[in-house]
Parts: C-alpha cells; sequence; structure tokens
C-alpha cells in the first residue's frame, strides 16, 4: 500500500514540474522599507525567444505621462546575459547568451520633485507614489509588457515590506498579507491592477448584493477627512441602488480606493480613473459635493463604458460614454439620497448645462476632444 502510495506521489510531483516548465511565467517579487521611495523589482521568467527577450515598460498614453521611462532606474542582468535599453522606444532587450535562467532587476523610483509640487490630481494617479510610510502603484508603473503573444502566468509577492502595514491589491482583494504569492495571466493583469500599502490606510470589507466591495482609503490628511465615512454612503445605498438600475450582480468583487494626493500644496479637486473591477481616485482637498458625483460618475462607468459600449473605444460615441452615463449618476445619486434635490438642480444647471453654453469649444467635433484631452483644459471638460 504504502509503495503505490509512493510512486503515485511521485508521478504527480513530475507531473506538476513537467507543466511548470511548459507554461510561460513572469514571477516578480518586490521590496520597499516603508520609508524611502524606492521599489526593488525582481522579475525571474521563462524565455520564449531563445536568443533574447524585448520588454517595453511605461505607457505614455495612460494619463498622458511622456516621461514614464524616467522612473525605471538602475536595470541589470547577471552574466552571460547583456541588456540594451532603448530610451527612445522604452524597450528593454535581454539578450541570454545560452543563460538557462533569466533575471532582471530594476527599480522604480516613487520621489517627488518637492520643487514641483502637484498641481493637477493626475500627476499622482499616473506617476508611482512611494513616500513615506505610502505606497500606490499601479502595474503599468512597475511591470514590464512583454512583446510576444505568449500570455505568461504572472505572479506577484512582497520579499521585503514594512510590518502592520495595510495592504491592498485588486488581483485577490480577500488577500491581506503581502507575503502571501499572487497569480493572474498576463492578459488578465495587462488590463491593470493595483497595489495600495500604507501604516496610513485602511481597507475596509463591505457586502453588496452579496458581491464583495473594498473601500480603500488614506486615514487621515491634512483636510480633515473623515473618507471611510464618506464613503460608507455608496457602498450602503449607491451602489445597491445602480445594481437595481441595471438589475446586474455579475460581479467577482469591486474596489473603491480614494487616497490623499501627496505632494500638492494648494487644494485640488479629485481625480481619478476606472480600472479592472474598481475605481481608483486621488483627492486633495475636502471630500465634498463634487468628489460624491466624481466618485458616483467614474464608478457607474463600471455599466456605461466598459459592460456597454457604443463603437470600439471607449472614446466613441461621447453622448453615449458620458451622457448616459451621467445621467445613471444623477438618477442614482437621487435615488441613493447623496443627492438632496438642490445638489441634483445644481448640477443640472450650473455645473453641467451653463458650462457648456458658455464653453469656447462646445461646436468642436467629437474627434479633436479626444486629440486634445490632455493639453486642452477646456476638451477635457467639454
Ligand atoms: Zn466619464
Amino acid at each position: 500500500m504504502k509503495t503505490i502510495y509512493l510512486i503515485f506521489f511521485l508521478l504527480s510531483t513530475l507531473g506538476v514540474h513537467a507543466y511548470a516548465q511548459q507554461k510561460p511565467y513572469m514571477d516578480y517579487v518586490l521590496s520597499w522599507n516603508g520609508d524611502n521611495s524606492t521599489l526593488k523589482v525582481e522579475l525571474t521568467y521563462s524565455a520564449s525567444q531563445k536568443d533574447s527577450t524585448v520588454f517595453v515598460f511605461g505607457d505614455p498614453s495612460f494619463g498622458g505621462q511622456n516621461d514614464i521611462f524616467n522612473v525605471i532606474k538602475n536595470i541589470r542582468v547577471t552574466q552571460p546575459e547583456v541588456v540594451k535599453i532603448d530610451h527612445a522606444t522604452r524597450q528593454i532587450t535581454v539578450h541570454h547568451n545560452g543563460a538557462k535562467k533569466h533575471q532582471i532587476r530594476y527599480e522604480i523610483d516613487g520621489s517627488f520633485n518637492k520643487n514641483q509640487p502637484t498641481v493637477i490630481s493626475q500627476t499622482e494617479l499616473f506617476r508611482p507614489v512611494i513616500t513615506k510610510g505610502l505606497l500606490t502603484l499601479v502595474n503599468k508603473q512597475f511591470t514590464l509588457e512583454i512583446t510576444d503573444e505568449s500570455n505568461p502566468l504572472v505572479s506577484f509577492i512582497w520579499r521585503d515590506h514594512p510590518e502592520n502595514f495595510n495592504y491592498f491589491n485588486s488581483i485577490v482583494p480577500s488577500q491581506r498579507d503581502p507575503l502571501e504569492k499572487l497569480s493572474a495571466d498576463y492578459n488578465q493583469v495587462s488590463e491593470m491592477v493595483y497595489f495600495v500599502m500604507g501604516d496610513n490606510i485602511d481597507v475596509r470589507e463591505y457586502n453588496v448584493m452579496g458581491i464583495p466591495y473594498y473601500s480603500v482609503t488614506t486615514k487621515e490628511d491634512r483636510y480633515g477627512n473623515d473618507l471611510q465615512g464618506s464613503l460608507s454612503p455608496f457602498f450602503e445605498s449607491y451602489f445597491p441602488s445602480i445594481h437595481r438600475f441595471w438589475n446586474d450582480t455579475d460581479f467577482p468583487f469591486y474596489f473603491l480606493a480614494v487616497s490623499a494626493l501627496q505632494n500638492n500644496q494648494k487644494e485640488i479637486g479629485a481625480g481619478g480613473f476606472g480600472i479592472r473591477n474598481g475605481f481608483v481616485m486621488k483627492l486633495g482637498r475636502a471630500f465634498d459635493t463634487w468628489e460624491k458625483y466624481v466618485t458616483a460618475h467614474e464608478t457607474a462607468h463600471t455599466w456605461v463604458g466598459l459592460k456597454m459600449m457604443l463603437g470600439k473605444a471607449s472614446f466613441d460615441h461621447q453622448w453615449f460614454g458620458e451622457g448616459f452615463n451621467d445621467y445613471t449618476t444623477l438618477i442614482n445619486l437621487a435615488n441613493s439620497k447623496i443627492y438632496g434635490q438642490e445638489q441634483f438642480l445644481h448640477y443640472l444647471n450650473e455645473d453641467t448645462l451653463k458650462k457648456h453654453y458658455e464653453s469656447e469649444v462646445k461646436g468642436a467635433h467629437n474627434d479633436s476632444i479626444a486629440a486634445n484631452y490632455w493639453t486642452d483644459v477646456a476638451r477635457r471638460k467639454q
């Protein structure tokens, strides 16, 4: 009996081993000491091409950060491998030179330039933020893009991290220990994931119609915000209301991550972006009427803009993507009593119709909106 068991055991481990070798992989090991602005990254990967592997870092179309390649530093490999870096194309080519194991190491600089304070929330939204006591990262800001179709299994694990910091990841949000390994297919990860870690971070879980919802916020900021308190009506009323509106509960989970800007000197209103199963917001002032609207509008895009889209991209047919989304936003803000009659009418008349009426680009063609979005404030607000 013992022998049979042993043979079976050997066969099954061999089977697992053979599979692990076949499936392409990218294993990220991350380190941060909680104090400085550097994330250390060690990537072990399988090479799908014998001679060399080409990676790309950064995405200038993500928030218009054209110099994003500057945040990756000290890229190195072990001999006999050799690394070549092309700053213009952001390509990192590793020549393997017969090496069997492949590892690339680099650092992500998430520091701020104190002399250039944040003046719009986009700056901190679309850059890695790594500062004393707080780290917020979208995977595009620290992982490498591959240039083939191999769809490797991607994993993340923290080797060094400060003890007693709260941690959130949007791959498996129920996993709260950074020492536990996270795994997902490359194609899934490339739709963006979010990492938050900090001693000033609070993570709460809600059950919204059977769906786990996560509220991830900074605990304290200089504007006196109680963000968990400000967001709780969304979890208790708004999200149930919009789920009922669409009669849709087909979600694995949803998260809302709202954190204070770290490098601003003036008060700055909220900005954010939606990612897979979640919404990320940064703000530099009190969470008030406008911030409630932004939260409601952006999370409503889960349906109009993501689950429902006219055309091939979310910039197509803005009358539907933004117009109809805003309709669902306002209806559900009112339904959930987060907006009263006065706020409802103020948004409609003062914030929307009057601004449109007075806009100098109100006659501009839709195509010019996407092309000039990041450079022209009038178009962005159109
Ligand atoms: Zn929108």
